[in-house]
């Protein structure tokens, strides 16, 4: 084994013991294993599920370190890969089973058997992770915050690719989290008009500031008519997954308009009969969407590092907070309670030394 630097016995870890009970957490660094390399990850992204899995859900055994959203850089490798001691990487989380029929076609998000890291197995809030080799996206352009904000935003392009849009199409977005305003920005770039639907106001001065369109959802007939001429939109994005988001998308749906289901469920979702009938008399589409494509021919991986290299100034302006690791507390109830603003909220899991 060849290290880039001495690596210590013990490490921080934030680790998720029961619902409601994350604790700062020192634990033995992690052993190097073949195929894969040490990487001492710099900054980690709270994902929305990660609220979920800290506040309501939790994750599938206790505890498990979570966070799944990474970039690091890798300090440990066999003898043999010395090549890539140094680099700069993300972290695709999904740690496939290889062996189903899903995984045969390279379909990895459809895998039967998979691991995760963060959620099924130890993850990013942690300052040492072993991970495979297959599962590194490299990138030495982008800082670490970016390298983070990869998962999100091969997500959101995925969900894009999802549907063919029409060159400068009017697309409405439902949502202005952290995806849908990835979505809408990867959109705006392709040249399409993007509305992005929000209800505060501070949600629609920065949809303005990022060069994007508002749509105000607390007066979506006004709006309808506004931007569409009641016409509505050919091409949405749902990225909230609750029941009053879903009935905005179909009212702002056109005829033969397809929408792209991104959020996920809440609770259960239902359905109004008027707005089922729409679907059948205007003839919509509704296409799921899960987690990135990372295949030999298609990475959505790759491909939003390449996007994001061309514009960090404007991706970065998603990351609307950052914390230290011991802060973590006042990092998750900002995303659990605050009314404050946010986009992307993430953690300082290592000492970042080069400001690159
Ligand atoms: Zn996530
Ligand atoms: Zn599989």
């Amino acid at each position: 084994m060849k290290l880039l630097k001495t690596i210590p016995d013990k490490m921080k870890v934030l680790n998720l013991y029961d619902i409601n009970d994350l604790r700062l957490d020192i634990k033995d660094t992690p052993k190097l294993e073949k195929n894969a390399v040490l990487i001492n990850i710099k900054y980690c992204g709270i994902c929305s599920s990660d609220i979920e899995r800290v506040f309501q859900n939790g994750t599938y055994h206790f505890p498990t370190i979570i966070g799944h959203e990474f970039g690091g850089i890798i300090v440990g490798v066999n003898d043999g890969d010395e090549n890539l001691l140094g680099k700069k990487v993300a972290v695709f989380p999904l740690l496939p089973c290889f062996e189903c029929d899903a995984c045969k076609k390279e379909e990895y998000a459809q895998c039967k058997s998979y691991n995760y890291f963060g959620s099924r197995c130890d993850g990013g809030f942690s300052e040492y992770l072993v991970v495979p080799k297959w599962n590194l996206v490299f990138n030495d352009n982008l800082d670490y915050k970016l390298l983070a904000l990869c998962e999100p935003s091969a997500v959101a392009l995925h969900a894009i690719k999802r549907i063919n849009i029409e060159n400068n199409s009017k697309v409405f977005v439902m949502g202005s989290g952290t995806i849908g305003l990835l979505i809408a920005l990867f959109l705006k770039e392709k040249g399409h008009k993007v509305y992005v639907g929000a209800r505060k106001q501070a949600n629609i001065d920065f949809i303005k500031d990022l060069g994007l369109n508002p749509f105000d959802t607390n007066n979506v007939l006004d709006e309808l008519e506004n931007h569409t001429d009641n016409n509505g939109f050919k091409y949405i994005f749902e990225v909230i997954g609750s029941n009053e988001s879903l009935n905005t998308c179909l009212t702002c749906a056109s005829n033969f308009s397809q929408i792209v289901i991104v959020g996920n469920p809440k609770s259960d979702i239902n359905l109004p009969k008027d707005l089922y009938w729409k679907i059948l008399r205007k003839q919509i589409s509704l296409t799921g969407t899960w987690n990135s494509s990372y295949t030999s021919n298609v990475n959505d991986w790759k491909d939003a590092l390449k996007h994001m290299e061309d514009n960090q100034n404007l991706f970065k302006r998603l990351i609307s907070h950052t914390f230290k690791i011991d802060d973590y507390k006042q990092a998750f109830s900002l995303l659990k309670d605050s009314k404050e603003f946010k986009t992307k909220v993430m953690l300082e899991v290592s000492e970042v030394d080069e400001k690159r």
